[in-house]
């Protein structure tokens, strides 16, 4: 971020219908203070020529005008209530002055309801009138990256419903929720500027009431918090005199400035004489990280707190190869993430820097007192080391939490072991995941890797059944790594060199008829992708459906696809957003 500051722009601040309430003569309805008139719930997000928008309500039109928008770089929506979407087709004149169309980032939820709520867009016989040109994207987990600007997904109750927010900076956006899950808490700490739904001060069952957002600014302790989505029950200026002072009633066309940290720079070190003579302090964890599961990513999170509370750096030191590949070859487990993608995650987790140390026979040798004291104090300097429960190192794994405690007192750094994480009765770990994934059991292996399991790769040209069928079918290139037990699963695929993505059924299974019993992994999409075909896909598995089996004849098999992809889009539709 050149200059390092965000400008956040209030659209609308008011609830469902806005205020003033059509037909209604109440005294805030009735009051003339510019603060009382309330358009539907939107934020405009501007930094450095970007420009994001947070929801397209009934009231764009209006709010574009007066924000004076002239091009977006994106539209992020939190869910699609008819307040928050309906003015999407007012994009139009945006289209005129952008040369590509806009991009519309939605969960699967969300974009599916845009679909059929605004199927003239997506009509693709010819039109004598203008449509929006918009390009419609999916999020799950993963932080949208706009420019230079990561939009972090939360997920939110809103009565039964699980809408999103969005955490970009310093800042954070929560409109329209009832509830904020435990682990989306967690994506909250250290803001500058928090946004809040506070309908009014009696209960809503789906809404935060002012007490509610009372509650949630004093557990998350923002600098300055702002309540939005408000109804006619709260007069601006008597409301704000009942606030704490950081805490303020968001109003339309408030312009809020917010001051972000230089963007860290994430540095991946592939040797330790890569790694700057000065490097130090940090806090260091110590693993190795496969899969960066719940139990990994909570070890980061406070990691990267206790490294910014002290300004040091964050850093983790993982082995490659898996050191069992050295000490025990033959033993070596197939891994759920490659190196690369193992550091984008822990990118993503909040670390600034990871040094991948060659696992090297000079290095198993490594006493765990010179392991530790050759490398992670004197070169690395770390100041404080934290570590899972089970973390053992140095030569022979002869190394123990009890030992690390010690050398800390020792070389003087602060030790933490992180306890045990977890899920449904089941301690989260790497070589849980991994059997989970190998017994075809992916949805529980989301669970504690809090994102789909997924396969990545170059798409290579197959002899699938699909391509005979009308389904478009993508092979994927061989997998060095762990693939599920063969079998049929409801995926989501995605090109990874665009973002564009798409239900699908996925097939993983050895094809008797080649010799040599090849694994294959193809993939159909329930879709038809428009445009060109892509090249290289992120394959999610996300539920399994069946056995792979034989069929007798190709009528079988087509009967069987059927049945797949209705069942695979029953799946999607009811349950994937709730997972
Ligand atoms: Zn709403
Ligand atoms: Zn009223
Ligand atoms: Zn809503």
């Amino acid at each position: 971020m050149a200059d390092g500051r965000l400008t956040i722009t209030v659209l609308g601040s008011g609830t469902s219908v806005g205020v003033p309430t059509i037909g209604c003569h109440c005294a805030v309805c009735a009051s003339t203070d510019p603060r009382d008139k309330r358009l539907r719930p939107s934020i405009l997000v501007r930094w450095d020529g970007h420009a994001v928008l947070i929801d397209t309500g009934p009231d764009f039109r209006q709010q574009a005008l007066a924000a004076g928008i002239e091009r977006l770089d994106a539209v992020l929506l939190t869910h699609a209530h008819a307040d928050h979407i309906m003015g999407l087709d007012d994009v139009r004149p945006l289209n005129f002055r952008m040369s590509g169309p806009i991009r519309v980032y939605g969960s699967v939820e969300t974009i599916n309801i845009i679909r059929q709520t605004f199927r003239y867009i997506f009509d693709t016989g010819p039109t004598e009138s203008s449509v929006p040109k918009i390009e419609t994207c999916v999020f799950g987990d993963a932080p949208i990256r706009v420019g230079d600007l990561d939009f972090e997904p939360i997920r939110l109750a809103h009565g039964h419903g699980i809408v999103h927010g969005f955490r970009f900076g310093p800042a954070a956006y929560l409109t329209d929720h009832s509830g904020i899950p435990p682990e989306s808490m967690e994506k909250l700490h250290n803001l500058d500027v928090l946004f809040l739904d506070a309908l009014r001060h009696r209960p809503h069952p789906t809404h935060s009431t002012v007490e509610d957002s009372l509650g949630t600014v004093a557990a998350l302790k923002p600098r300055r918090a702002f309540f939005t989505h408000i109804c006619h029950d709260l007069a601006h200026e008597a409301t704000e005199a009942t606030l704490p002072a950081n805490v303020r009633l968001a109003y339309d066309g408030l312009v809020i400035e917010v001051d972000t940290p230089p963007l860290r720079e994430f540095r991946v070190f592939r040797s330790l004489e890569e790694v700057p003579a000065d490097f130090g302090p940090c806090a260091l964890t110590i693993g190795n990280f496969d899969g960066v599961h719940i139990a990994h990513q909570s070890i980061m999170r406070r990691l990267a707190s206790i490294a910014n509370e002290h300004g040091w750096h964050a850093a983790a030191l993982t082995l490659d190869p898996h050191p069992a590949s050295v000490v025990a070859p033959g033993k070596t487990p197939r891994l759920l993430t490659g190196i690369e993608q193992r550091c984008e995650l822990m990118r993503q987790a909040g670390l600034d820097e990871v040094l991948v140390l060659p696992f090297t026979k000079e290095l198993a040798v490594l006493s765990p007192e010179r392991f530790i004291h050759e490398i992670v104090t004197e070169r690395l300097g770390a100041r404080a080391v934290l570590v899972g429960h089970n973390f053992r190192f140095g030569r022979g794994a002869a190394g123990d939490t009890a030992l690390l405690q010690e050398l800390g007192q020792r070389f003087g750094f602060e030790v933490e072991t992180c306890p045990a994480v977890h899920c449904r009765g089941t301690v989260v770990s790497s070589t849980q995941i991994r059997k989970l994934i190998a017994a075809g059991d992916v949805t529980d292996a989301w669970r504690m890797l809090e994102r789909p399991f997924a396969l990545e790769g170059e798409v290579v040209r197959g002899e699938g059944i699909g391509s005979r069928q009308t389904v478009p079918t993508l092979n994927l290139s061989e997998q060095t790594g762990l693939v599920p037990l063969e079998g049929v699963y409801v995926t989501r695929t995605s090109d990874l060199d665009d973002g564009r993505q798409w239900r699908s059924v996925t097939n993983v299974g050895f094809r008797p008829t080649f010799e040599g019993r090849h694994l294959t992994i193809e993939t159909f999409l329930l879709s038809a992708f428009d445009g060109r075909a892509p090249a290289r896909i992120r394959v999610e598995f996300l539920y399994r459906l069946r056995d792979e089996r034989k069929f007798e004849n190709a009528e079988a098999l087509k009967a069987q696809i059927f049945s797949d992809v209705k069942r695979a889009e029953q799946f999607h539709r009811r349950t994937a957003e709730m997972l």
